[in-house]
């Protein structure tokens, strides 16, 4: 590095030190395991493990399984496990009780959620508007979903969604926070906006959930869903969450009608009859080594506030920002995620040639992010774990990295 470079490396490290010790949040970090000498930055799409799910996990398999056996099932944790965890999920994402159900995979809820909505929506509508930009699983089942309702899917970029929507419009599906891009989209105004042409809003919370305050209650949303092995460290594959505005549960029609949304599951009787609340959401039988480890990782969250994730989240992005402006020479890598807050997520997104490449090299160099096809680097900040030291190392690595 030159002489002016190494002094102003010298100096945001030192702001770094500070920002680390004043950080309400830092002590956080030791609620999960993380290898040492390594600047995780690849928390939006799995999640680091927290300290106390190996113990449970260990525990539900010799104790409730191994010696339990299938008494587990009506004696312990259970069979009630994906409404009690949906309601540990709910305040995460302003959420009253009831509404949150877990299990099955995003894509599985994205399907209940989009024909679910279809059903409910009021005659003359055949449309689904969808995110064009949004991740492909989202795509291709509202294409599925809205065949199969009779409804034509229309890709919309999220900026011109509003003024899709019309007396045409179904439902509308919406990422709150791009998966690629990193950008946050207008949560209460586009919900607000489909309501007013008489539509249902869905949400995929993917990305925004256990990163910033999403206030699905305060804000009407229709249907809402979202993974639990990103931002909530639930584990590779752990399951995803759907959500039912208490509004919509009675007239909630599942298209996948499974013995475990029933209102009498144990009744066995041949004629469905739907659960009231969020439990009609639930299909088959859930995968409890999955659910319970998420239980676990969910105490990662105790006592914590989204708003000060949040507030955390936007002063790392922004310090690693700065430091990449500092460290990488001139032109090299371009920010496609934007810099007004209002408008940016928890990731930072940067655009480069040879991005793969690059992405090999820093993750030899012990800091891990991803690559989005074609030409991203991703960064995803998790502020539980993740410190202003960290942002400084990364930035200052991927400096090294283009030489
Ligand atoms: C991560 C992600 C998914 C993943 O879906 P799975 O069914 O869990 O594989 C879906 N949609 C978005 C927007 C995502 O970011």
């Amino acid at each position: 590095m030159s002489e002016p470079t190494t002094r102003r490396a010298a100096e945001l490290a030192e702001r770094a030190a500070g920002l680390d010790a004043a950080d309400p949040l830092a002590g956080l970090r030791k609620r999960f395991t993380l290898p040492d000498g390594v600047v995780y930055l690849d928390g939006n799409s799995l999640g680091a493990l927290p300290a106390g799910v190996p113990e449970r996990v260990a525990e539900v398999v010799s104790r409730e399984w191994g010696t339990e056996l299938i008494r587990s099932w009506s004696s312990g944790t259970w069979w009630t496990a994906p409404e009690r965890i949906g309601d540990r999920i709910a305040p995460l994402v302003g959420a009253a009780p009831g509404q949150v159900v877990v299990g099955d995979s995003t894509s599985v809820n994205l399907f209940k959620a989009l024909v679910g909505a279809a059903r409910l929506a009021g005659p003359g509508r055949t449309e689904l508007l969808v995110d064009a930009s949004t991740f492909p699983t989202d795509g291709y089942i509202a294409a599925s979903a809205a065949r199969m309702t009779g409804l034509t899917a229309v890709p919309v970029d999220p900026s011109r969604a509003a003024a899709a929507m019309g007396e045409r419009t179904a439902a509308v599906l919406l990422n709150h926070v791009d998966y690629r891009s990193g950008r946050l989209h207008d949560l209460p105004g586009l919900t607000r906006a489909a309501h007013a042409a008489g539509a249902l809003a869905v949400w995929d919370l993917c990305h925004s959930a256990g990163a910033l305050p999403v206030g699905l209650d305060a804000h009407g949303v229709d249907f809402a869903v979202g993974c639990t092995y990103k931002y909530l460290n639930g584990g590779p594959g752990s399951p995803a969450y759907l959500y039912v505005a208490e509004r919509h549960q009675e007239g909630f029609d599942s298209p996948l009608p499974g013995w475990n949304g029933h209102a009498e599951p144990f009744a066995m009787t041949p004629e469905y009859a739907p659960a009231a609340g969020a439990v009609r959401g639930r299909v088959g039988t859930p995968d409890i080594l999955s659910m319970l480890a998420l239980e676990a990782a969910l105490d990662a969250w105790d006592g914590v506030e989204v708003e000060a994730v949040r507030a955390k989240s936007l002063a790392l992005t922004d310090f690693f920002l700065e430091c990449v402006a500092a460290y990488v020479p001139q032109g090299r890598v371009e920010s496609v995620t934007p810099a007004a807050h209002a408008e940016r997520g928890s990731q930072v997104s940067l655009r480069t040639e040879g991005a793969r490449a690059v992405m090999d090299e820093l993750i030899a160099r012990g800091v891990i992010g991803d690559f989005r096809a074609p030409d991203v680097l991703r960064f995803g900040f998790t502020p539980l774990y993740v410190g202003f030291a960290d942002a400084e190392r990364a930035a200052r690595t991927l400096g090294h990295v283009f030489g």
